[in-house]
């Protein structure tokens, strides 16, 4: 049960308390508006949670055979780990065998973009991310490939800055070997 007086309770305030926490002046002026400014940068993060998924446009194939899979290769996307809060950069390289309809290309960018941003767990969301697609791109078969540098690993704990965890998931038949470039030092 929540109570009235935390359900009143501001993320600003939380954020404030957890500075304080950490030892800071929290009414010097360079922070002072840090607490808005952090929950308006997480909330921008988390944007999918709220926000509908961007709605896909088709066009029409006008081609009898099949359409092969169609590969899109290094979206880059943003998203947080559900369990530090800590920013992941990915990398997400889709295939699909088009249904009835092509989908737009910007599209495909933006539902990746938007699936990204909420607290995830990179081997969950990749699984999810499959039928996600499958269902918004009515496609016939999906695999998706998400390369991610997770700064919770990064920054903090093991320290690792040369990690790249490296996720797969397929639904129907599909044969593409996708490839992604690391999401961070991206010269390879
Ligand atoms: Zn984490």
């Amino acid at each position: 049960m929540i109570t009235e007086s935390e359900q009143k309770l501001k993320p600003e305030k939380g954020v404030e308390a957890l500075l304080r926490h950490l030892g800071e002046d929290v009414s010097r002026p360079g922070v002072v508006d840090t607490p808005r400014r952090f929950v308006k940068a997480m909330e921008e993060l988390t944007r999918g949670l709220r926000e509908p998924p961007p709605e896909v446009v088709f066009f029409p194939l006008e081609y009898e055979a099949e359409v092969g899979p169609v590969v899109i290769e290094n979206i880059s996307a943003v998203s947080i780990c559900e369990h530090h809060l800590l920013p992941i950069l990915l990398r997400v390289s889709v295939a699909y065998v088009p249904g009835d309809g092509v989908p737009g290309l910007s599209k495909v960018i933006k539902l990746v973009k938007w699936a990204a941003a909420r607290p995830i767990m990179q081997e969950r969301f990749t699984e999810w991310l499959a039928d996600l697609l499958m269902e918004k791109l009515r496609a016939r078969a999906v695999k998706v490939k998400v390369c991610g540098v997770h700064m919770c690993s990064f920054i903090r704990g093991v320290r690792d800055e040369h990690h790249n965890m490296v996720t797969e998931a397929k639904r129907g038949e599909i044969e593409v070997k996708l490839r992604c470039k690391k999401p961070l030092n991206c010269i390879d």
